[in-house]
């Protein structure tokens, strides 16, 4: 039988997620998009907060950090709801706060999925408590992350990185960047390795901050590597170039960290359901959930045709995530789940700015910013269209290179 219901033992730590974005993430949220580059410090008091629920064990894999898929074999054939479709219930409650300060909570950047679920044990615990952002595009390589031309030479026990990454999320802020680089480019996919480089190791310097449409909070740097030395025990997982595994190593990542990507645009896009559905209400609009859409007003229907996409989109993601838990491949899934929520979000959130006319886009609400902050949501860790692209191989069994 289909459990719908949230496992009840997550509740506490939705309820406790829950509680930081309306007390602290909601009543900041104009004020750092308006104060774009300024660091939110307020941030500072709920990352130690939570640093210590994680040190008393009172919470399991509340963010980015917490998506390590278990390489036990399980103890018994019971299914397990485990840190991942923890981290993408927390994070769905965080982002009906705010994505942008999500996205700037000091330890749980995308470069923390990735140490998270590519790191050995020895890596893991050498990095653990970091703040490590990821660094995949460059200039000339964006969606086509096989083309990455940061080149990662050999030299002693150090890898020496060049080359240039930009629209780092917290790549300012963070104590270290995941950078993925090549070993060989004539190797081809299976040479992109990624390495640890933490912040103030020479060679490596922060060029700049974009201004941007959205998740203004959150800051985006572009970042420069001119002979800048890592140990070789910074390279995550194995260095070795495995034409047969070919890219899979590094886009083992992609399976936790899409679902979390998901679970954002989620829960920006129910904080804009739900004030829309109680402006519609103080107009006199009823939604009635007993009749047909069409037998009622253009906006109620609206309304329900809306959250019916936005169910579709959270049930996707819960399924993606749970697969992590339980050990399943979920590729297809995490894919599946970020199309879906990338462009759900994105369309219910203008889709509400539009039913609710003049209220919708002005500052007087936050129906505005929501639209601008979801649109990043469609695009990073894979745009929608390159999402669809990966479900239509996986679905028809073609490659990367029959199908492009
Ligand atoms: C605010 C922000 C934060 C970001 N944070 C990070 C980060 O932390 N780390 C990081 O590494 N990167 C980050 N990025 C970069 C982001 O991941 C890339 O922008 C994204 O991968 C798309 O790459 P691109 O911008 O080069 O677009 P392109 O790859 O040039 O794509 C342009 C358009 O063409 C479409 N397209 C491309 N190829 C195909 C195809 N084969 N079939 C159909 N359509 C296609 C795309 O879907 C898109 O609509 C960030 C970007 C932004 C704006």
């Amino acid at each position: 039988m289909i459990n719908l219901e949230t496992p009840k033992k997550f509740r506490p730590l939705i309820g406790q997620a829950h509680q930081v974005a309306v007390n602290l993430l909601r009543p900041n949220s104009r004020k750092y998009d308006l104060l774009e580059h300024a660091y939110p410090i307020e941030l500072d008091m709920l990352a130690a907060m939570i640093d210590g629920m994680s040190d008393s064990g009172a919470s399991t894999g509340a963010g980015a950090s917490g998506v390590r898929r278990s390489e036990e074999e399980p103890e018994d054939d019971r299914v397990k709801n485990g840190s991942n479709l923890a981290s993408v219930l927390s994070i769905i409650e965080m982002c009906w706060g705010d994505v942008g300060l999500l996205l700037s909570m000091p330890r749980q950047g995308l470069g923390n999925s990735a140490i998270a679920s590519v790191a050995n044990d020895e890596q893991h615990e050498r990095f653990d408590g970091l703040w490590a952002s990821m660094a995949i595009t460059e200039p000339g390589t964006g969606s086509d992350s096989a083309n990455i031309a940061t080149t990662a030479v050999l030299d002693g026990d150090d890898y020496v990185l060049n080359g240039e990454k930009i629209f780092v999320t917290a790549g300012d802020r963070c104590d270290a960047v995941v950078v993925w680089a090549t070993l060989d480019k004539d190797l081809g996919r299976a040479a992109i390795k990624s390495f640890v480089v933490p912040k103030g190791t020479p060679g490596m310097n922060v060029e700049r901050l974009e201004h941007k449409l959205g998740i203004r909070s959150s800051d985006t740097a572009t970042i420069r590597f001119e002979d800048c030395r890592v140990p070789k025990d910074n390279l995550l997982g194995s260095p070795d170039v495995d034409a047969q595994q070919g890219f899979a190593g590094a886009m083992a990542t992609f399976d936790n960290t899409r679902p979390l990507v998901a679970a954002m645009a989620i829960g920006c896009a129910r904080a804009s359901l739900e004030l829309t559905k109680d402006l519609l209400e103080d107009s006199g609009v009823t939604i009635d959930y007993d009749r047909p859409a069409l037998t009622q007003s253009a906006a109620a229907a609206a309304f329900l045709q809306m959250e019916a996409d936005w169910e579709a989109a959270y049930l996707l993601t819960l399924q993606a995530a749970w697969m992590a838990d339980n050990r399943q491949p979920n590729s297809l899934e995490a894919s599946m789940a970020k199309a879906k929520a990338g462009r759900v979000g994105s369309d219910i959130t203008l889709r509400c700015v539009e039913l609710a006319g003049s209220i919708g886009y002005s500052e007087h609400d936050l129906l505005e910013k929501w639209s601008r902050d979801s649109k990043i949501l469609d695009i990073f860790e894979g745009t929608q269209q390159i999402q669809q692209l990966i479900v239509a191989r996986r679905l028809l069994g073609k490659s990367s290179a029959d199908l492009k």
